[in-house]
């Protein structure tokens, strides 16, 4: 709604993306009541690894492999031009051989293109049983924790709890380094001294019981947080020289910097000693940063849990959150050119703009950037700013958070308008005096915040259906122009619909009747042309006078 809003906006909207190939989870091939995307996803990678894990035996003598060896499919990417890229991890007489993975690429007839070994060299033991007993293999591994890595064990600490945190040894064969031999992989479950997780895996050569690899499998550590609206919160940090980062690598590594009231640059990535972030305050300023953090890793797994998208681009690599962006600057923005989100600190330095439904709506014009680009003008805008608001509304019922009960208002927490009112409703958006209820042919000369109030209605109407009702404590009466009365799909349908419709029918220059056959698309491939979901959507598309 705001100019500045606009005016940033614009630029990240029409920003040329170049070398970003969409694989959207939902061009997968849909019939009518298919599941979901997620679920076709899902269906598709099941196949290719069942043609991997039946070429397994026919490769393995193709690349000479030994008759002790065997290999095991554990992942496959194809690609648009029918390249397979199978994965396989190896076995010998039955042990599970470290070092021992490798990738066949063919081509889409199946004809070998090359391979890639981790290791290349051949394994050829003469026996299979340790010389080191596997109890006695767990305890040197326990020991060598002990002593090296400084992990408290919980049996130590208390073992009248009976917890005993070290794994059996499992037999296996380290061939990493390029000598294979018969080894015990071990892994060893505590905590370090200020409660950070732990769990270590150890390889011990079973006949010498040297050490040969130890590494930490807990590489992101249990923070909390207590931000200005999200209240006390889990979050994923990174720790680096006994420093914990309010970085994610679970999820693409995204982070949140402090810009210190700057407008340029990354800023500086937050990080403690203690990994607890922000104490609810504004004065804080880690408070902030908390809900920016959250807002991001909220986002992330909406989009993956729902649609099966990995990140804003579909690529697995996380975004940069900046707060305390510029000084009194009363707005928040997503830029694709830095690839990141920033929020200011509002009016006096004093009203961060962090809420989760504004985390939602900005990252998600990134993902309209990714998808349909949608020009920044005129109703294409105004879908636009819509998809926006609908994806932030639904990342705000995804978390469903006690302090900010999901609702279908935008920023209401942030107090923009000074008294108390959200900036925009979506059951009857003309409630914040500018916004369109109705498609009407001057619906495109409004500001794009203003005329995605018909596609916003759209979307309340689709969910929940017309008339008075109260939802999660939220009172809403929305209208129709047509005076039809709505029963509604439910917000996920809904979701699902516009979401396909955003990725595989949209373009930059859809207008609404192309939204309204975009969607009726969507909804066909999803649930069947005639379905009472593709009916809804005509239906709906008509109260909101869209044609
Ligand atoms: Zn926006």
């Amino acid at each position: 709604m705001k100019r500045k809003l606009a005016a940033v906006a614009v630029l990240s909207a029409t920003a040329l993306l170049t070398g970003v190939i969409q694989v959207s989870t939902s061009a997968a091939q849909a019939s009518p009541a298919t599941p979901s995307p997620q679920a076709q996803a899902a269906e598709q990678h099941a196949a290719v690894l069942a043609v991997a894990s039946g070429q397994a035996g026919p490769l393995a003598k193709a690349l000479g492999l030994g008759d002790q060896e065997q290999l095991v499919a554990k992942d496959a990417v194809v690609d648009r031009d029918g390249t397979r890229h199978l994965r396989f991890e190896r076995t010998y007489a039955g042990l599970p051989v470290i070092g021992g993975d490798l990738v066949v690429h063919q081509k889409a007839d199946g004809a070998v293109k090359s391979v890639n070994k981790a290791v290349s060299a051949r394994i050829a033991l003469p026996s299979v049983t340790p010389e080191v007993p596997a109890d006695q293999a767990a305890a040197q591994a326990t020991g060598a924790v002990k002593a090296t890595v400084g992990v408290t064990l919980d049996a130590d600490q208390s073992p009248l709890t009976g917890v005993h945190r070290t794994g059996t040894a499992e037999l296996v064969v380290w061939a990493a380094d390029g000598n294979p031999r018969l080894a015990y992989r071990t892994t060893v479950e505590g905590e370090r001294a200020d409660g950070t997780p732990s769990s270590q895996v150890l390889v011990t050569d079973a006949a010498t019981g040297q050490v040969l690899s130890t590494h930490e499998k807990v590489q992101t550590a249990a923070g909390t947080g207590n931000g200005v609206f999200v209240g006390q919160v889990p979050l994923t940090t990174a720790e680096s020289g006994g420093r914990y980062q309010l970085k994610d690598d679970s999820r693409g590594g995204q982070s949140t910097a402090d810009m210190r009231n700057g407008t340029s640059g990354s800023g500086s990535l937050f990080a403690n000693t203690s990994n607890r972030f922000g104490d609810g305050t504004t004065a804080n300023r880690e408070s902030a940063a908390v809900d920016a953090q959250f807002g991001a890793a909220t986002t992330w797994d909406f989009y993956k849990n729902t649609f099966g998208r990995n990140g804003i681009r579909n690529d697995g690599v996380g975004a940069l959150s900046r707060v305390h962006y510029g000084s009194n600057y009363v707005n928040a923005f997503w830029s694709d050119d830095c690839f990141c989100m920033s929020y200011g600190d509002g009016s006096g330095n004093a009203a961060p703009l962090t809420e989760l439904d504004v985390a939602g709506h900005e990252m998600t014009h990134g993902v309209t950037a990714a998808t349909a680009n949608l020009n920044y003008e005129g109703e294409s805008g105004g879908l636009n700013e819509a998809t926006s608001d609908i994806m932030g509304t639904m990342v705000e019922w995804y978390s469903n958070l006690p302090s900010n009960p999901p609702n279908y208002q935008i920023g209401e927490l942030i107090n923009l308008n000074g008294n108390g009112t959200p900036l925009r409703y979506m059951d009857q958006p003309s409630k914040d005096g500018q916004s369109a209820d109705y498609w009407d042919a001057n619906v495109g000369s409004l500001d794009v915040h203003f005329s995605s109030g018909v596609a916003n209605h759209f979307f309340y109407l689709l969910a929940e259906g017309s008339g008075a009702k109260t939802i999660n404590g939220f009172s809403y009466d929305s209208p129709t122009y047509d005076n039809s009365s709505l029963a509604g799909i439910g917000r996920d349908k809904a979701a699902q619909i516009w979401y396909k419709a955003l990725t595989t029918y949209f373009t930059s220059t859809t207008d609404y009747a192309g939204a309204r056959a975009g969607t009726l698309s969507a909804a066909a491939d999803l649930y069947g042309s005639g379905s009472t979901e593709y009916n809804a959507v005509a239906a709906t598309w008509t109260a909101v006078n869209v044609n």
